[in-house]
């Protein structure tokens, strides 16, 4: 398979090949046409396997598709698209992906994680972003202080979710679960799949299509 039969936009798959890639990763060849169709995903997936880019680059896609036919603008601090992660080094790596894949794009994106100060983040979501990469701790802390806001929020990520369950985050997941728009486009990664994260997929995607790699 080639990128091109993936239906992406020409810069989103200028920035494809500006990375090097010729070929999609079989998770990248079952979960692009799916997020395009507006579906839900639940798709068990190691780190290596290219989960990254199969969900930022379709995501790109539906965000940029969205501004230019409705002209619709971001308001103050309201995001469009949240990826959760469990840790920053994760979170900054999602971010530079998302950079990377939508450098030719008028799309915003931001990172927030815990231990570093608050201030600057709370500047950067001001005028609102279509991507924020997120932890979870850090993103309630930023919502407790009003300085993010899901109204406009129409997709969310969550990425390694065992992971998150791991280390505990399953609190502040609930949370900001109940803070969302409940119709919203949701894409759920995980290496493996415990009854937990059965349980916790259950509450978050609605007839995903289920993918395995
Ligand atoms: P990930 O599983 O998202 O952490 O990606 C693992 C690595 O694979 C990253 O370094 C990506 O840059 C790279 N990668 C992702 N998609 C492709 C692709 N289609 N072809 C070649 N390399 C890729």
């Amino acid at each position: 398979m080639n990128f091109s039969e993936l239906k992406l936009s020409p810069k989103i798959e200028t920035a494809v090949a500006e990375q090097g890639y010729t070929t999609p990763t079989p998770i990248q060849a079952q979960a692009i046409p799916a997020v395009l169709q507006g579906r839900d995903i639940l798709a068990a997936a190691q780190t290596g396997t290219g989960k990254t880019a199969g969900f930022t680059l379709p995501m790109l896609q539906l965000l940029s598709e969205k501004a230019l036919a409705s002209g619709q603008h971001l308001k103050s601090n309201q995001v469009r698209a949240l990826v959760l992660t469990p840790t920053r080094e994760l979170a900054a790596q999602v971010e530079e992906s998302v950079n990377q894949y939508g450098k030719h794009l008028p799309i915003r994106s931001t990172v927030v994680f815990g231990g570093v100060k608050i201030n600057p983040q709370m500047m950067k979501l001001r005028g609102g972003v279509d991507i924020l990469v997120a932890t979870p701790g850090r993103l309630m802390d930023l919502f407790q202080q009003r300085a993010v806001k899901f109204d406009q929020l129409e997709i969310l990520v969550l990425d390694e979710a065992d992971r998150m369950l791991d280390m505990g985050f399953i609190h502040d997941i609930r949370r900001i679960l109940k803070l969302l728009p409940s119709k919203r486009q949701n894409l759920m990664f995980s290496a493996t799949f415990s009854d937990d994260i059965r349980s916790l997929a259950k509450t978050i995607v609605h007839d995903p299509i289920e993918i395995s790699v």
